[in-house]
């Protein structure tokens, strides 16, 4: 099967969470599972310089843009993995400092970048001599993609398209913009309507990609129910439900290339199941790296988030606040908002040699506290699917979770299956019964036996691409012919 997947970021070429480290994957592991895969993504700023095998192809976009046409070039660069990817090259759009932002500030022509980035993948999808049987899209920034392809079917002579596939990584972001940017889209206004693109007199790309992409799928099964109540819909629970036959949700399969303890380059000792000792080393240097006492029998906590509403910071602070009293150290690795941060910073000053935070993004970093920890704490308030906790896992790092999305579909409690719980839940949003997490997880750290039980079973979960593959291309079957 020939799959064009599109994304506005690919690991390693660009990321800004688990959207990049997924489309990544999913690419390699469709080539290893036998099947054409193809990326496309926007040509960001220093890609050519990292990657200077990329070739220029021989290809140029010309697209209007409302009134305006632009023009892009069009690199590729094939991965050892034997995936390909595509990069639109239009500097004007694309080649800045961030990818969707600097300091706080979003970029003020987002919905154009990311149209005409859609109308990319629509003239590629159409023109390369190699003719995908699907086309995967993934989040907001290309939700106009069935759309646009719906529209040069019916008035533009494109005998027999291929179908489209939409994966909502978060429903939290649907690119929602004025309704004059609509103009940009060069589509007529029988796309713009309350089934469709129009979300209360605004333009809305994720809404679009909901009511026109012919299969819909979302990141864990947990998440594809939750995104249709109201609690959790963000507004769109409606066109969601109206399309609940055509939703599934997969859970991401994990890079284990990437996230594995015995070989990892990130660590100063690798591990594995059988060679455990190799975890003390991690911690202990991890401890001397960010400058906590360094202490075998203290049981470290670490957490690496980007500092949203979403992921829970303030329980997570008031429960600390709470536990920190205890003999616990914590670390955080973290990037977001200013007034978070600050919340860390004080609490650090308040527990001083207790409590360790460093901001900013550090891959390096972000394994070394995955290998070094003994629990990992996410108390998101919700979560589609969530990357950290099933990293986690396979570190021997127990996380601590609340129940939800993708966090409940991946981790099991002791309440759930005794012999095989590897994690521990809580249910409530509050930081009461995330303190009362916290302290069942002090409870299991100081019976070794139990806590060695908890290790194994994690480090044994398995959440590999094979099988993940296999839900994706059983997705594209059901609307392929
Ligand atoms: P989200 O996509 O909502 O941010 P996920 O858990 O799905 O959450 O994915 C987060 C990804 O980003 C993980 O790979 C995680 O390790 C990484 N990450 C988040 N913040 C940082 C950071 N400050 N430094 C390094 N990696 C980070």
């Amino acid at each position: 099967m020939k799959i064009l997947l599109a994304s506005s970021e690919v690991y390693p070429f660009s990321k800004t969470g688990g959207l990049a480290d997924m489309v990544g994957s999913l690419g390699v592991a469709l080539v290893n599972a036998g099947q054409e895969a193809r990326i496309v993504t926007p040509l960001y700023r220093g890609l050519r310089d990292k990657f200077p095998r990329m070739t220029r192809v021989n290809w140029k976009f010309d697209l209007p843009m409302g009134e305006r046409h632009v023009q892009a070039d069009l690199w590729e660069l094939d991965l050892d993995s034997g995936l390909k990817i595509y990069f639109v090259d239009q500097p004007d759009y694309f080649d800045r400092a961030g990818i969707y932002q600097e300091g706080q500030f979003s970029y003020a022509d987002n919905a154009e970048r990311f149209i005409f980035f859609s109308k990319c993948v629509v003239n590629l999808a159409r023109y390369l001599a190699w003719r995908p049987d699907i086309v995967h899209l993934h989040d907001w920034q290309v939700g106009l993609v069935p759309a646009l392809i719906q529209h040069q079917r019916d008035s533009a002579g494109w005998g027999k398209p291929p179908p489209t596939c939409l994966t909502i990584h978060n429903l939290a972001y649907q690119g929602t913009f004025p309704a004059a940017v609509y103009a940009l889209t060069n589509l007529p206004k029988l796309f713009f309507h309350t089934e469709g693109a129009e979300y209360f007199g605004m333009l809305n790309c994720l809404k679009a990609g909901i009511a026109f992409a012919d299969v819909i799928t979302t990141v864990s099964p947990r998440y594809a129910r939750e995104i249709t109540t109201e609690e959790l819909g963000c507004g769109l629970d409606g066109v969601l439900r109206r399309r609940r036959a055509h939703l599934v949700g997969i859970l991401n399969g994990v890079d284990y290339q990437e996230w594995n303890p015995a070989k990892d380059p990130h660590l100063p000792a690798p591990f594995s199941l059988s060679k455990l000792a190799g975890k003390k080393k991690n911690k202990a240097a991890l401890q001397t790296f960010v400058a906590l006492p360094v202490a075998e029998n203290i049981p470290l906590y670490g957490t690496i988030s980007r500092l949203a509403e979403q992921k829970g910071v303030d329980i997570q602070l008031a429960a600390l606040a709470e536990m920190l009293n205890a003999d616990i150290q914590f670390i955080l690795l973290g990037s977001g908002s200013a007034e978070y941060e600050l919340g860390y910073r004080e609490l650090a000053r308040r527990f001083p040699g207790k409590i360790a935070v460093q901001f900013g993004y550090n891959e390096s970093l972000a394994h070394q506290i995955e290998a070094g920890c003994d629990f990992f704490l996410m108390p998101s308030r919700f979560e589609p699917c969530g990357l950290n906790q099933m990293y986690s896992l396979r570190y021997g790092t127990i996380p601590i979770v609340r129940a939800t999305g993708g966090l409940d579909d991946s981790v099991i409690d002791y309440g759930e299956q005794t012999d095989k719980a590897n994690g521990i839940k809580f249910y409530e949003y509050t930081s009461r019964a995330l303190a009362k997490a916290i302290r069942k997880s002090l409870a299991i750290y100081h019976q070794p036996e139990l806590i060695r039980q908890y290790r194994r079973n994690a480090m044994r979960a398995d959440f590999s691409w094979g099988k993940t593959v296999d839900e994706y291309l059983e997705a594209y079957r059901t609307v392929m012919q």
